[in-house]
């Protein structure tokens, strides 16, 4: 990275003027951070005590076996508290508005994960607390709504535009540019201007070190393959931070592929055609936009990989060829859930998935010596209603219209 936050010719921070001393204030709290190793100790310590981390790295010895290849490892991020890696994401910055001495976040959010990762850090820390959401995602993500507000956050359903994320968004900022001496702004994935794409990837390579560890200690050798979903890249940047020295190590970025590359109907940003470079949102990458640089409707049945943009530092290691970069579709996603709930007892999040299914197609070709690690992003317990549709499932639907016809009562 250069002094302007460019990763290559990707990133920056292309910011209104009334925003660049909470930049250079933010930028500076990060330096001391990352130059203070009490911070760095203080937030294992939050992590061991709240969090569940380390999270484990479970052998699956049954799909190994199943595929007949590589030894499959998943790390764990499931276990998090909240239920998804965006808990490290959270709880570092969390600490750092500490240091800062602010006493109020905000966040916008789109299927609810990362307003509820931050609402849960705003009542620990007690911060005060507003996340920005999409009328219709407000509409989509009932449960999430409820629990935000239960833990003390005021949530606030946008009605411009689209009403989706990218609304929340610029009503985040809307709130930021009026609010910036006592609010912080807590960026949800490793996109953003600068310095969030590294602060993110900073708090998240808590997985990757642990995962390079773990592997060593369970294989006595390092993994020939790592995988992880991509949707803002933050999962992703986590746990290939713990590879990127060893050239031994690929590393494999899996999008959504939605309904198929060739049908328009997916959120392939570094694989596929149809993106280009673009600037969005406070800083440059490649992003699923028209001729006049409008953003395009993206669509993933997992709600967390279905955004316009990417991380500059995933667009960087893509034109550096460190990260190999692939889709998976819909319905193969359905399909490696199965088998993962089946044979292991384990349900990843409809995200985390997307890079199941690129582990498994490429397994069986790998010698049994070997051993892959694939990055479970989140838990599946929320995309119920999602998976329970797509599996068709008719006791689910009776239970349904039965919860509701007690409300009507
Ligand atoms: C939010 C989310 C993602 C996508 O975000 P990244 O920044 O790309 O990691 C992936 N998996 C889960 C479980 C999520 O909640």
């Amino acid at each position: 990275m250069n002094d302007n936050g460019f990763f290559g010719q990707w990133g920056g921070a292309y910011i209104p003027e009334i925003l660049h001393q909470t930049f250079t204030e933010l930028t500076a709290a990060l330096r001391q951070a990352q130059a203070d190793p009490s911070f760095w100790q203080e937030f294992l310590q939050l992590m061991s005590s709240y969090s569940c981390r380390p999270t484990p790295l479970t052998h699956a010895a049954n799909l190994s076996r199943h595929f007949g290849g590589a030894q499959i490892y998943i790390k764990r991020e499931d276990l998090n508290h909240t239920g998804a890696h965006k808990a490290n994401n959270v709880m570092g910055q969390g600490l750092l508005v500490r240091r800062m001495g602010k006493k109020r976040v905000i966040a916008e959010t789109g299927a609810g994960q990362h307003g509820m990762a931050t609402a849960t850090m705003a009542a620990k820390f007690g911060l005060k607390c507003t996340i920005y959401m999409g009328e219709v995602d407000v509409q989509r993500q009932r449960p999430n709504v409820f629990w935000m507000e239960k833990m003390g956050a005021t949530v606030v359903s946008v009605k411009d535009g689209s009403r989706t994320l990218k609304d929340a968004i610029n009503e985040a900022f809307r709130d930021w540019v009026t609010n910036v001496d006592d609010t912080h702004y807590v960026f949800g994935t490793a996109c953003g201007p600068a310095p969030f794409p590294e602060m993110v990837a900073w708090f998240q390579s808590i997985v990757g070190t642990e995962a390079r560890r773990q592997i060593l200690a369970s294989h006595g050798r390092l993994p020939a393959r790592v995988y992880a979903c991509v949707g803002g890249g933050s999962n992703a940047m986590g746990i290939f931070q713990g590879f990127l020295d060893d050239p031994e190590v690929q590393l494999v970025g899996v999008e959504a592929g939605g309904r198929g590359l060739d049908t328009g109907l997916h959120a392939c940003r570094l694989c596929g055609r149809d993106a280009s470079p673009g600037v969005a949102q406070g800083y440059r990458s490649m992003f699923l936009q028209d001729e006049d640089g409008q953003m395009r409707e993206t669509h993933s049945v997992a709600a967390g990989l279905d955004y316009v943009g990417v991380s500059p530092i995933l667009a960087d290691l893509a034109d550096r060829r460190r990260v190999r970069f692939t889709a998976a579709t819909d319905s193969e996603v359905m399909e490696a859930l199965d088998l993962t709930m089946r044979m292991e007892g384990i349900i990843p999040a409809l995200e985390s998935a997307h890079a199941f299914v690129q582990a498994f197609k490429e397994a069986a070709e790998m010698r049994p010596d070997e051993a892959i690690v694939i990055n479970q992003s989140g838990r599946g317990d929320k995309d119920i209603f999602t998976i329970a549709h797509a599996f068709d499932d008719p006791s689910w639907k009776e239970f349904i219209v039965e919860r509701a016809r007690q409300y009507q009562r």
